[in-house]
């Protein structure tokens, strides 16, 4: 292992932000990148906000995003991972230590029952890996509070006492914490330590230029999961949001991603996120992985929306993903594209009834069906060859036919290839189907 030791520190708020998974994302790429080691610190020192929930939505997301950390003692007895993270709430004797010793240095006071850190009234230049050189001026910071009256720390106090009892190397965070740097650098020389370098990584910013905030569209990876996108897509997405293989390549296998990572050729303007190209992404991964790669998560996607009961047939099933799968981008889209797979009762859609089930469609329906009753083999080679005879027959084109197929056997007029669907279906469900529609509409 390298020296390199990196930190992702978030505070619980409920949801894992998108700004704080790729805070995360880039931390964990620039350990892989260097060999070194990702630690995670959870920052929960405000107990009204900390609860166990809100800690196992940072766990879940980034676990489902594949961001394994490498050290720390288990912090509440669960396993998670390898090993768990450290928890800011179970080092309060630490904090008062260190508060202890610049109280006795001189370099901190206690006032009105809290205690205040000098803070140096020098200029200072943060030399940041991203965004370059920034010069704080200093000469009017108030000194600052770093344990409060009722003795817990202040997180500047806890932050940088963590960063230096765990030897962090590298601090990469997002830019709205530019302007604690130069708190931080002064505490660290407050007590004598090397600071870590810093990289501050730009804002993620909405399509319209705002700051994306915990409300936005596609703000929480929550949403993600829930939605049945593709992790490895997701953490593709968040890999291009400030970070490029400089050669307008989007789909990046992440092996190829932690050889090229680097800090400093992180962009330095903010990213804008845009939903579209990331459901387009997801579409990429989705439609080249194969069918055993998708079937575990259509099965929870499908079962979780009651599209698909405990118990399937799971041959039949297979066959339906696969014919369904090359057409669509999100798993979460499935449970519209496969309901009428496993139900007989489903209704037509009426704007299509409305166009294609005339007295001409139900005609070519009806002769449609009879044609397809003789029939032994109900491959989609034999049924396409069968079409386009019946049509040559009654001098039509096959449309007329396939239209009140698609709409009779699956109640859509969009959807996977028919002659596939038609097979997959079997021929005593297309029968049976078709029969519905005929009763119902001729
Ligand atoms: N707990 C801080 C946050 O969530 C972490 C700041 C840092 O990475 O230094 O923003």
């Amino acid at each position: 292992m390298s020296s390199v030791r990196v930190r992702f520190a978030p505070s619980p708020t409920g949801l894992l932000h998108i700004g704080g998974a790729r805070t995360a994302l880039f931390n964990w790429l620039y350990a892989r990148h260097t060999g070194g080691t990702f630690v995670l610190r959870i920052e929960d020192t405000d107990a009204a906000r900390n609860t166990p929930e809100a800690v196992a939505i940072i766990f879940a997301g980034l676990k489902w995003l594949g961001l394994d950390w490498n050290e720390g003692p288990m912090g509440d007895g669960t396993s998670v991972g390898d090993k768990g993270p450290y928890f800011q709430s179970q080092r309060r004797d630490i904090y008062a230590r260190y508060v202890q010793k610049l109280l006795s240095e001189g370099k901190a006071y206690e006032f009105e029952g809290a205690v205040k850190f000098k803070t140096p009234k020098t200029p200072i230049t943060v030399d940041d890996k991203i965004c370059g050189q920034i010069h704080f001026d200093r000469t009017m910071d108030p000194d600052l509070v770093i344990q409060r009256k009722d003795g817990s720390p202040v997180f500047h106090l806890v932050n940088v006492v963590d960063d230096l009892e765990m030897g962090i190397t590298d601090v990469i965070r997002g830019e709205d914490h530019l302007s604690n740097t130069p708190k931080h650098l002064a505490l660290f020389e407050a007590f004598g330590a090397q600071p870590p370098r810093y990289a501050h990584i730009p804002l993620i910013l909405n399509p319209n230029g705002s700051k994306m905030s915990k409300r936005d569209e596609g703000a929480s990876i929550g949403e993600y999961m829930a939605k049945g996108y593709t992790p490895a897509a997701v953490r593709n997405y968040l890999c291009l949001l400030g970070w490029s293989p400089k050669d307008n390549r989007e789909v990046i296998d992440i092996k190829e991603v932690i050889e090229k990572f680097d800090l400093p050729q992180i962009n330095r303007s903010n990213a804008r996120f845009d939903i579209n190209k990331l459901y387009w992404l997801n579409g990429e991964y989705f439609s080249k992985a194969t069918l055993d790669e998708v079937e575990p998560l259509a099965i929870e996607v499908l079962q979780r929306a009651n599209v698909l009961p405990a118990d399937f047939d799971r041959a039949y099933f297979r066959a339906a993903l696969g014919i369904v799968k090359e057409k669509i981008k999100l798993a979460g889209d499935l449970p519209e594209w496969m309901d009428y797979f496993f139900k007989e009762d489903f209704a037509f859609d009426p704007a299509a009834v409305t166009k294609v089930f005339t007295p001409a469609g139900l005609e070519n329906l009806a002769k449609l069906r009879e044609r397809l009753a003789t029939l032994t083999a109900f491959d989609s080679a034999t049924l396409e060859q069968n079409f386009k005879e019946l049509a040559a027959l009654t001098s039509q084109k096959v449309g007329p036919f396939i239209h009140p197929a698609r709409l009779a056997t699956s109640g859509k007029s969009v959807g996977p290839s028919l002659y596939h669907l038609l097979e997959v279906l079997g021929k005593d469900r297309t029968l049976a189907r078709m029969q519905r529609a005929l009763d119902q509409y001729k």
